[in-house]
Formats: C-alpha cells, structure tokens, sequence
C-alpha cells in the first residue's frame, strides 16, 4: 500500500533513470519521454551541463537567506532583465508562488498609487495559474475549487475569445488581467497575437496592468524565450517557473520598473526563493537557451514536427480534430476522451500528457533529436491506425 496522499491517480509506472529525451523504468523498459515533467525538464533528463554545475555548486553552497546577497541570482536576475521586458525579478519556489506573487504585485501598485479599491484581477474561466487558494479562484474552474471554501474574492472571469465580455468585465476596479498567452493545461489554446495586441491596448486605455502568465509557454517552449513576444507586446508583470530550472524548482516574478519599485523592503518574501543553488541552476539553463541557433532549431524542427502531425490528422480525420500550439507546446485534440489514446502510446513506450477539451498534450525537450520526433510520429501514426 502506499502512504502517499491519493490527490493523483497515478499510472502504473516508475523510472529509475533519465537520459536525454528517454526514461528508464524499473522493469527496464525505454520510454520516449514527452512530458518531461510538464515541460519542466527543458533540456531534457540529467544533461550533462546541469549535472556539471549542480555537483560543483552543490559542494561550495546550498543555501543561504535573502538576508544577504546571492551573487548567483544577482546574476541570473540580470541575464533575465536583459534578455526580456523585465527590470527587475523576484525568485520564487514554483509556478503558484510565481503567479501568486504577481497577483500581490499588481494590488499593491494600486495601493501605493493610492488606489487601494483597484484590486480585482480578470482572468479567463478554466484557465490555469497553480493550486494556491488564490491561485485556484484566479482559474475560476470548478473542479479545482469545489471544496475549498470560502471563496477568495477578487477575481472575474471572461470566456477565451469572448472579447465583448472581456471589455465588459473591466471596472474601475480592476487592476490587472491575467492570461496565458498559450493555455497549457486548459486544451493548448493560443491567444492569436493581435489579440494580445488588443489587450495590451485596452489594458492602457483603462489603467489597468497586463500579467501575462508564461510558467508552461515560456523559457524556450514555444520557439521564443516567451510565448508573447511575436506579438511584440510589452507586459507589465511576468510569473515563470516551470523550463527556468531544468527540473530544479525555480519560480519568479519578473516586473517592468513602473510595477516592481511598489514592492519595497518587506512586502514579499520567499525562504528558499532565490538560493545559490537554484541559482546557479537557472544561470545555466539560460545560458544555454539563449545560444543564438537554439531556438532557432527549436522553431525549425518544431515546424517540421507539426507539419507532419497535421499530415497524420489528414489520414485520420475521424480520430484527430485539430493539431494546435506553437513550437513545443502541442496539442491533439481528439474527437473522443483522450485516456485510451495516451495509453496506447504508453504501450508503445511514447510518454504523452492529457489537457483539457480531449487533448493530448506534447511536450518534447527543446533539444529533442530529429530522430526522436521521427520516432514519435511513427507511434502516433501507429496507433491512430489501430482505432
Ligand atoms: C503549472 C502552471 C502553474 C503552476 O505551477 P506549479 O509549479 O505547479 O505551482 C501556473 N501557471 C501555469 C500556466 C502553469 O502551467
């Protein structure tokens, strides 16, 4: 028997191992791994970089408070401040902490405009921003707060697409809209650029701040270091967390200088946030993300990837509905529950993850091997073709 909690309807299957793009289960059997831990392991198990730096971090310093200065996130906040938007960063633990955090910036700004009524954030029903208890009332879905009562006030929610209710929802009193510029575990649903354009525009017009949640789309996933920035779109708040530390827990916060100057000394904290070995992990994961032909071959394989999903849609247009997402970040979405279909690829040793709307969520390393995808398409095809 197991004495975990039983919050997670686990599959029959453990691994002992992680190489690359594969994992190792205790029976000894090889699996194509594309769900890397929900798009966490970026650069797919034990890369031999990460290895490196971790054992060498590992013996000079874990852990230190936020009480003094750690050189290694100094270090990273500014390799992430001129890379991005950002002008300053706030470490944290997780994706929850990260849009939580963000959440408590955009409030606070308000309140030291002197506005503290300016507090409501607006965010899209069934859209997902971690398990905190504001978190789960921020995704307005009823599966994940049925239960958790009372309700943590504060939050309005818009259907995706549903523009003239957006405009509708925003008062006054509202301080920030907070989306996903791809929805990951909500069915893998883009927001179209111009319409990142378009809120953006109505955000300025209303005095109200843009949070554009990138923990799932971001660091790489989508063939941009952010999934928003072919929109060309300046957000003011930005959580990640998720690709950042490679499968080392890293949250944070990046903020404009306008948001970020409102959390003065004292109005957030994180105990582990930030420590030198979390650090020094997100220090090398970035470095190499941000090699100028990384995510240059990133989109270009991942282009050679969908095309030929789409391909394979075509054959079996009664099986798949639509292939959707952009770079890493794919979708199936099948006519019927998904359950079977990510079991029959388990079966032929390809890892797959679902989402919502029937989805089969794809998320292979950034450095996935062209032969790896190849492999993946063949048992995608193979088992479409048993239905
Ligand atoms: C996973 C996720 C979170 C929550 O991250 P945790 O690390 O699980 O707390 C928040 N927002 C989005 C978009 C996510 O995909």
């Amino acid at each position: 028997m197991s004495y975990l909690a039983r919050n997670y309807n686990r599959k029959k299957l453990a691994f002992t191992k992680g190489k690359g793009s594969y994992l190792f289960s205790n029976k000894g059997k090889k699996y194509l791994d594309f769900v890397q831990g929900i798009a966490v392991n970026s650069l797919g198990h034990s890369h031999p970089k990460l290895n490196k730096v971790l054992n060498k971090q590992s013996k000079k310093l874990w852990h230190v408070s936020n009480a003094f200065i750690i050189p290694e996130g100094e270090q990273l906040a500014k390799k992430i401040a001129k890379k991005t938007f950002a002008d300053f960063v706030m470490f944290q633990n997780s994706g929850t902490e990260a849009t939580e955090a963000a959440i408590k910036v955009a409030r606070r700004y308000f309140f030291s405009l002197g506005k503290p009524k300016k507090n409501r954030i607006l965010c899209i029903k069934n859209s997902f921003h971690g398990r905190t208890l504001a978190a789960i009332y921020a995704s307005g879905s009823k599966k994940m707060t049925e239960g958790f009562g009372p309700k943590v006030s504060g939050f309005d929610h818009f259907k995706f697409g549903d523009h003239k209710s957006l405009k509708k929802l925003i008062t006054k009193n509202t301080a920030a809209v907070m989306v996903e510029p791809v929805m990951g575990e909500g069915g893998i649903k883009v927001i179209p650029d111009w319409c990142l354009k378009g809120l953006r525009k109505l955000c300025n017009e209303k005095n109200v701040l843009l949070i554009l949640d990138e923990v799932q789309c971001g660091i790489g996933r989508t063939g941009d270091f952010f999934a928003f920035e072919r929109s060309k779109v300046k957000p003011d708040i930005v959580p990640i967390a998720k690709g950042i530390g490679g499968g080392f827990p890293i949250g944070a916060v990046l903020m404009n200088k306008k948001v970020a100057l409102c959390m003065t000394s004292g109005t957030h904290g994180s105990t582990f946030g930030g420590n030198p070995l979390a650090m020094q992990i997100g220090n090398t994961v970035i470095d190499i993300i941000s090699k100028k032909s990384f995510l240059r071959n990133v989109q270009k394989n991942s282009k050679y990837f969908f095309d030929h999903l789409v391909k394979i849609k075509k054959k079996y247009p009664k099986i798949i509905k639509e292939v959707r997402g952009r770079g890493y970040l794919i979708g199936l979405q099948l006519y019927s529950d998904q359950t079977n279909f990510i079991s029959k690829l388990m079966d032929n040793k390809l890892l797959t993850i679902r989402a919502a709307e029937n989805v089969v969520r794809i998320l292979p390393p950034l450095n996935v091997k062209k032969q790896e995808l190849n492999k993946a398409l063949m048992i995608i095809n193979k088992v479409c073709s048993s239905y």
